[in-house]
């Protein structure tokens, strides 16, 4: 599946959440961070996904330096829907709040708020899907 008929299909949200200025992820724009998480679902959904960014010196640099995510995404716990894997990113890349139905109350807002307000993330993403037992089961 690719990004976009994700977002038609699964009800993606993306919200610029930072002024580029003081955004992380290397002070990218939200643009430039939704077209990273688009060239890496386009990668995923065509099977040459390149698991970026996962190697030892990347977890050894993240250890040491801290993190520095360019969005905070909120999606679903199923098992199908791994944001790092659906875009195609690396350790210290999404700033992922997983919860079944991808849901927010106090607690996801308040990590929510860390990524945005906290890790400077230019760009929220509200990842829902499709098939999803969560809202079913409600
Ligand atoms: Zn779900």
């Amino acid at each position: 599946m690719n990004f976009e008929n994700l977002r038609r299909r699964a009800g993606i949200l993306i919200l610029a959440a930072t002024p580029p200025a003081i955004a992380g992820g290397g002070a990218i724009t939200p643009d430039e961070a939704q077209q990273r998480l688009t060239d890496g679902n386009q990668r995923f959904s065509t099977g040459a996904a390149t698991n970026p960014r996962c190697d030892e010196a990347r977890r050894a640099e993240t250890a040491e330096k801290g993190q520095n995510p360019f969005a905070t995404v909120l999606t679903c716990s199923d098992s199908r829907v791994c944001a790092e894997r659906i875009f195609d990113q690396g350790v210290g890349d999404v700033f992922t709040i997983r919860v079944a139905g991808n849901v927010s109350d106090t607690d996801e807002i308040g990590t929510i708020e860390y990524g945005v307000g906290h890790l400077h993330t230019p760009l929220l993403v509200v990842m829902g899907h499709s098939s999803c037992g969560a809202v079913g089961a409600v």
